[in-house]
């Protein structure tokens, strides 16, 4: 049976950060995921902050990124967070 240093459960944004974090010590890491594909149960708005995408050593085609925006996101209630910094 194969040893591993290090579990990770649910390959999330969450997962996989904790999964590259340990791979960089040197520990045997195995991540595992239940559903079939990333995007079986994944609902997204698509959109991503400029932190984030650092944080993840990111680099996305200069021609998807829009750099000055603001958002405005609902919860089902209607109560709203105004985000008026996206981006540099
Ligand atoms: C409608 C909606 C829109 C969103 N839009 C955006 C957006 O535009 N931009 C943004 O940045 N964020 C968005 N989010 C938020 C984002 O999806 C979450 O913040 C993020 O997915 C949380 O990551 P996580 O790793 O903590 O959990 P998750 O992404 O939920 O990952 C957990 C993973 O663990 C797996 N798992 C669970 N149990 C097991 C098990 N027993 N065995 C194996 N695998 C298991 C699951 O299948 C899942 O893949 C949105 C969320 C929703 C609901």
């Amino acid at each position: 049976m194969e040893k591993y240093d290090v579990i990770v459960v649910g390959a999330g944004p969450a997962g996989v950060a904790a999964a590259k974090a340990s791979g960089k010590t040197g520990a045997k890491t195995l991540l595992i995921e239940k559903a079939p594909t990333i995007m079986a149960n994944k609902p997204c708005g698509q959109a991503t902050s400029q932190e984030t995408l650092k944080t993840a050593e990111v680099k996305p085609e200069p021609d998807i990124v829009l750099n000055k925006a603001y958002a405005i996101v609902y919860a089902p209630n209607m109560n709203y967070v105004k985000i008026d910094r996206i981006g540099s």
